[in-house]
């Protein structure tokens, strides 16, 4: 059954590579979520009720709410973030200000589809406090959740957004985020494209049109 599966897997990716797409091999590192190791439920509404009770890192002590993630439980695109902003914290949910509306506008008109129809998440289920980028500690401490939401959604291509969020989930701390973007990895049994963070094309409006065309490649991927 593994080895029927594995064929499919590499048929696929000779597909894809022989329509003009690059790769690379596989993630090099482990993940750092794989050296924790908890018992965690098989059902996204147990994992998210276990997130609301978690106190596993510090962020846990000046967070208004956890930030789970939400969209489409069957969803084939996952957007993954770095972490909750001010207004997600406020509100519980996941890219809702400024550059949550853009990243919404992005999925609409690159993807065209609806923000329900993805899921989106992020490294760390909790606001890091004046929007620091999460410590490693407290990613390695959350992100054993967020590989497990990865195996419940099972989608087929993961888009991380910005380089800690690229980083923190593959393992990769070497390659620059403007050279590696737009680049197909197998990560486990899906494809991991990292991309730019919304809040960078909000600063630097003249990259938006490097992740329209990783957009274009995804939604040719589907
Ligand atoms: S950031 Fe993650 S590990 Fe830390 S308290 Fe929040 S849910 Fe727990």
């Amino acid at each position: 059954m593994k080895n029927l599966q594995e064929h499919r897997l590499l048929r696929e990716l000779y597909h894809y590579k022989a329509l003009g797409y690059s790769y690379f091999s596989d993630i090099k590192k482990p993940v750092i979520a794989i050296e924790q190791e908890l018992d965690l439920p098989d059902s996204l509404e147990a994992l998210e009720l276990m997130c609301q009770q978690c106190s596993l890192c510090d962020l846990s002590k000046s967070r208004k709410n956890v930030v789970f993630g939400e969209g489409n439980p069957d969803a084939e695109i996952m957007f993954i973030g770095e972490g909750p902003g001010a207004v997600e914290d406020e509100t519980g949910r996941p890219f809702i200000g400024k550059s949550g509306e853009l990243l919404t506008k992005i999925i609409e008109t690159t993807l065209e589809m609806k923000r329900e129809d993805v899921y989106i998440a992020n490294i760390v289920k909790c606001r890091p406090p004046l929007n620091r980028v999460p410590s490693k500690e407290e990613a390695q401490k959350c992100l054993p959740f967020l590989i497990k939401q990865i195996e419940l959604v099972k989608p087929k291509i993961i888009i991380t957004l910005g380089a800690t969020s690229y980083q923190y989930l593959s393992g990769d701390y070497e390659s620059a985020i403007s050279k590696i973007r737009g680049e197909m990895i197998q990560f486990s049994r899906a494809l991991l494209m990292p991309t730019f963070h919304p809040s960078f094309l909000l600063r630097n409006p003249s990259a938006k049109k490097y992740v329209f065309m990783d957009m274009k490649k995804v939604k040719a991927m589907l």
